[in-house]
């Protein structure tokens, strides 16, 4: 992972930053990065994105291939100079070279449009993002998001809203403020189209989801209450006393992910057995638990008397029953297990008991039990009690995101303290961006504490949308209910302050330290000059690529940017070619 990136403008940090991260940099990369961060310095600026342009011209005129770092740093000067257009129009140019661009490739064109509220470029950068594969991740989408806030789309901000409520758990504090000052802001009092919904479509759709969203668009119109809270142990609201939900993968994932786990274990399984538990689950669909009983059976197993602990087994069986309005689990075992019980007198009548009540199902010899419970837990959206992490190859082979989502919800551990069973069930509610019915919003901020309860969510809810006529969201702050945002008085300013004077650069010293770090530039371009041209005789390639200089020993560069820079000559200068742009 890179280390951040030194804020100081001393020159030999930054030298050395690169270096850890870029083990064998060319000496392009290396003045593209220089330039492309000193560009973020007030005092440098000017002079970094005047050497950092050349650098990249230079490239072009000596027809290097560029690669997705020098193609970044050079999109990131462009956007320094505010020039989003160009910032974007390079990063296209690694399509010609077959280079894949990364997320950090299309930032600087993106954040470049979304400041200066060139909407619908930046909803062109989104999209080329989209059409290379890659995902946006929270700086992007709060930028978008703010952006459509600014600029007045409330049904964009709408789906960036979504959009961030699948992409991350919580959010940072900035994306926050960017949300508050949007459901603040008179734009956001319009309703849309979801006003028109019914309850009871959106409660559908709640469900069809898996809970937490309904995705239909605002619900109501009229003022937003913007308030910062905590959420009780129980998913209660401290503001507004709203039930958040335990969120599932919705019904189309849960269809996608059963298939997934029975695509396995076709693999790996004997067929035909498999195919016959997928009938016999179908046809015996109606548990809300699954028990995945070598692993209870063999819990804490490891002393010499060990085995399998029928007794453990069944006290799960049985709280799972009493828990669950006196319905039976199902418990998957491997034939040799019930054999082995059936030929022991003591577990043999607690084993015929439970097949008599249905409760048994015992996979075939040579089978892995794993697929079957897991299979049946996904499938029929059950519960599915296990210690079991799931981190073995086989789950690794499933590898989605949403797995981790599915545990989260299904799975319940246990332990047995001095021989008593204790059930860990899956949390009454989900640290997720949650949308209710009601159509308000629950967004929990990151929180570096280990108190889930100390976590802050913004609470924002719509009094006119409520069927009470807002009464539930119009009582009073509750004990931990901080004041509505809109009175915090916060001041959102993102931009990186400058306290320093205008008479600094004035100053003898400011102006001693850029000529220092203008020479330093100059040498570092000769040295780009030198070991290219080294490298390119040394390929046999330089003199036909490269015209001689027709003035001798001026060389005006013209820009792609429009710049037109006449460089300083040094004497050991390798010529390098004239841009030639018409
Ligand atoms: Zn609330």
């Amino acid at each position: 992972m890179a280390t951040p990136r030194p804020q100081s403008s001393n020159f030999a940090l930054r030298v050395r930053h690169f270096q850890q991260n870029s083990p064998q940099p060319t000496p392009f990369q290396l003045t593209a990065y220089l330039c492309s961060t000193s560009s973020t310095d007030p005092d440098s600026k000017d002079l970094a994105l005047q050497y950092g342009f050349r650098v990249s011209d230079h490239m072009a005129a000596l027809n290097i291939h560029p690669n997705e770092a020098s193609v970044t740093a050079i999109s990131r000067l462009a956007a320094a100079k505010g020039d989003g257009d160009y910032a974007f129009e390079v990063v296209k140019t690694l399509v010609d070279y077959q280079v894949p661009p990364r997320l950090r490739t299309y930032e600087p064109a993106l954040f470049c449009f979304c400041q200066k509220l060139e909407a619908d470029k930046a909803y062109q950068v989104e999209e080329e993002i989209n059409n290379m594969g890659l995902s946006l991740e929270e700086p992007q989408i709060a930028a978008l998001l703010k952006l459509s806030a600014d600029t007045g789309r409330e049904e964009r901000v709408y789906n960036y809203l979504h959009k961030l409520r699948r992409s991350v758990r919580w959010i940072s504090e900035e994306t926050g403020k960017i949300l508050e000052d949007w459901f603040l802001c008179k734009k956001s009092e319009i309703g849309s189209e979801g006003a028109k919904y019914d309850v009871g479509s959106v409660k559908e759709s709640i469900l069809r989801n898996g809970g937490g969203w309904h995705g239909l668009g605002w619900i109501g119109e009229g003022k937003w209450v913007v308030r910062k809270g905590n959420v009780e142990p129980n998913g209660r609201c401290c503001c507004c006393g709203e039930q958040l939900d335990c969120v599932d993968i919705d019904d189309v994932e849960t269809e996608k992910f059963a298939l997934s786990v029975a695509g396995l274990a076709m693999e790996r399984e004997v067929k035909a057995n498999f195919r016959a538990f997928q009938d016999w689950l179908g046809k015996n669909a109606n548990y809300d638990a699954i028990v995945d009983g070598a692993n209870i059976g063999l819990y804490q197993q490891n002393f010499a008397e060990g085995g399998f602990s029928v007794l453990q087994l069944d006290a799960v069986v049985k709280e799972m029953y009493t828990r669950n309005g006196n319905k039976w689990p199902l418990v998957i075992l491997h034939n040799k297990r019930v054999r082995a019980l059936l030929e022991n007198l003591s577990s043999r009548k607690l084993v015929e008991e439970w097949k008599a009540n249905g409760v048994l199902y015992t996979t075939p010899h040579g089978s892995n039990d794993d697929w079957y419970w897991l299979y049946a837990a996904v499938k029929l959206r059950c519960l599915l009690v296990t210690n079991d992490e799931m981190r073995d190859h086989i789950f690794e082979l499933l590898g989605s995101s949403f797995f981790i989502k599915w545990k989260e919800r299904h799975q319940v551990r246990y332990t047995f303290l001095k021989g008593t069973l204790k059930l860990q069930m899956p949390p009454t509610y989900s640290i997720v961006i949650q949308e209710s019915e009601k159509g308000s919003w629950h967004v929990p901020i990151v929180c570096n504490r280990d108190e889930e309860t100390l976590r802050t969510w913004l609470c924002i809810t719509r009094p006119g949308a409520c069927e009470e006529g807002g009464k539930t969201c119009e009582i009073d702050d509750g004990p931990c209910c901080k004041s509505p945002i809109s009175e915090a008085g916060e001041n959102g300013n993102h931009e990186k302050s400058n306290d320093k004077g205008t008479s600094m650069t004035e100053s003898g010293f400011e102006r001693l330290k850029l000529h220092k770090l203008e020479q330093t530039f100059m040498k570092i371009e000769v040295y780009i000059r030198q070991m290219t041209a080294g490298r390119m005789e040394s390929q046999g390639m330089l003199p036909s690529q490269t015209d001689a200089n027709p003035q001798e020993n001026v060389s005006v560069i013209t820009l792609r940017s429009g710049t037109v820079i006449v460089p300083p000559i040094q004497e050991n200068d390798v010529t390098c070619s004239q841009k030639k742009k018409s």
